[in-house]
């Protein structure tokens, strides 16, 4: 394949190059060395390619420069109505996604706007009122302002799925489906997915018009710059591991999955008391407590976000060095886009997943999806919480060479009550007992937390 080495090649307008350039690119990703020119074409697009590949710009940067013709001055809200229509799953995402198109536009005299639902549909309406040429909006809320009739899109001429495989995840279907049919029918399509499943081909092929296919990456791969990594621990021993983690790696955000919004905000009070600063983002938080909540931890005021899948899906906050799933997802995509937080646009970013028995059956259909095994490892609990009993994965087939690092393992027997608290006091450095105490006690296969992370001078 040719080789693009700048943006210039990709027959941009100068007003374009010029917020690129300020914005810091130099070199097209390679989802948008591929996209750019076939959605300046005029062709459909279906594009596979995860969140950190650049996708927004590589459908952003098409559409601003076929609406630049279009571009006006014009105080008149009929000289501007809505030509492109970028619909995404989550309110995180399409505002993150608007951020993108007004930072690429500010050279250019065409607006753009976002709307989603959770928040006063009148505050929302004036904007709308004045004409944008972009909009980006979230499925309900698009379809809120289309009854109360504060919307037009009679005019749209390029659309945008992103995340499509998450909009059918949460069940949009049918809005889309609304939408779709109120969208004059000589329109270009743009679709974005991170994965392939058969539901992301049907509806392909209900909309989309002989796209053509791009996919920079094997579909649900896993970024290689991510260094993942499997804990072996019982659910009771999770949250001391996490406390300990956190302060022994230093770490400066660190974004925390949880299955349960309940388990989110249980674990952000637990954070809290432990000196840690903390916030929960989850979908029982109104958008201005999301909002607030991201806003710290972009600025580093708070250090580890705990957040569920759907709260998190889209998140783009640069170079995060550190994902935590304390407990991994049961659909297996969405532990590729859970560590598609870190390592983006070539950062290096760790993804350490906290897997108990009972986990272990999503663990391996997560790696027969991404297609490697993620190394395990045992690690050591200094400090039980008042819950926590020892990580005890006391089974010697784990200190076998040739078992270090690999899938298979004998499952740890797992007792119904909590065993710590009726075991004998027992010295550190006993046989075969999971220390309380740090290292001294454990097999030589076991490491500090940090040392695991590369955290230590010199790993
Ligand atoms: P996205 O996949 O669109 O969410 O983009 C991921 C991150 O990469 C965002 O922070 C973008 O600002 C950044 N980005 C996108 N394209 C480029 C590029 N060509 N050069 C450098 N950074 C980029």
């Amino acid at each position: 394949m040719t080789e693009i080495v700048n943006f210039d090649a990709l027959g941009l307008a100068p007003e374009l190059l010029k917020a690129l350039t300020e914005s810091g690119y130099t070199t097209p990703t390679p989802i948008q060395a591929q996209a750019i020119p076939v959605a300046l074409a005029g062709g459909d697009l279906m594009a596979g390619a995860q969140t950190g590949t650049g996708k927004t710009a590589a459908f952003a940067l098409p559409i601003l420069q076929k609406l630049l013709p279009l571009a006006n001055a014009s105080t008149s809200p009929a000289k501007h109505p809505v030509r492109a229509l970028i619909l995404t799953p989550t309110r995180e995402l399409a505002i993150q996604v608007e951020e993108s198109v007004k930072a690429y536009a500010k050279h250019t005299q065409l607006r753009s706007l976002v709307v989603y639902g959770g928040v006063d549909i009148k505050t929302q309406t004036p904007h709308l009122k004045t004409g944008v040429e972009v909009l980006v909006a979230t499925p309900g809320r698009l379809l809120d302002h289309i009854e109360q009739k504060t919307l037009q899109l009679n005019q749209v001429q390029m659309l945008v799925l992103d995340e499509a495989d998450r909009m059918l995840d949460m069940g949009f279907m049918p809005d889309l489906k609304r939408i779709l049919a109120l969208l004059p029918k000589q329109r270009q399509n743009l679709m974005f997915s991170a994965t392939f499943s058969n539901e992301i081909k049907k509806l392909a092929d209900d909309f989309l018009s002989k796209p053509q296919l791009i996919e920079v990456a094997r579909s649900n791969a896993t970024n290689d710059n991510v260094k993942q990594k499997v804990y072996q621990v019982a659910q009771s021993d999770k949250e001391a591991l996490l406390i300990q983690l956190l302060k022994e790696v230093d770490a400066k955000q660190v974004i925390i999955f949880t299955k349960t919004k309940l388990t989110a905000s249980r674990l952000s009070r637990s954070l809290t008391r432990e000196g840690i600063s903390a916030d929960a983002i989850h979908g029982d938080k109104n958008q201005q407590e999301r909002i607030k909540a991201l806003d710290a931890f972009k600025a580093g005021t708070v250090l580890a976000l705990v957040a569920t899948d759907v709260a998190a899906r889209g998140l783009d906050i640069s170079e995060l060095p550190m994902v935590i799933n304390y407990e991994i997802p049961s659909a297996p995509e969405d532990y590729v886009h859970r560590i598609g937080r870190t390592g983006r646009a070539g950062a290096s970013g760790v993804a350490i997943s906290f897997v108990s028995d009972d986990e272990e059956k999503y663990l391996l259909e997560i790696e027969k999806l991404i297609k490697r095994q993620i190394p395990k490892e045992v690690v050591v609990i200094e400090k039980p919480t008042r819950s926590v009993r020892s990580s005890r994965t006391s089974s010697s087939h784990q200190d076998r060479p040739q078992e270090d690092s690999v899938t298979r393992r004998t499952p740890v027997k797992k007792k119904s009550a909590d065993p710590w608290f009726d075991q004998p006091y027992e010295p550190a450095g006993q046989k075969n007992h999971a220390a309380m105490t740090p290292n001294k006690s454990v097999n030589t296969k076991k490491a500090p937390v940090a040392a695991l992370l590369g955290g230590l001078a010199g790993k």
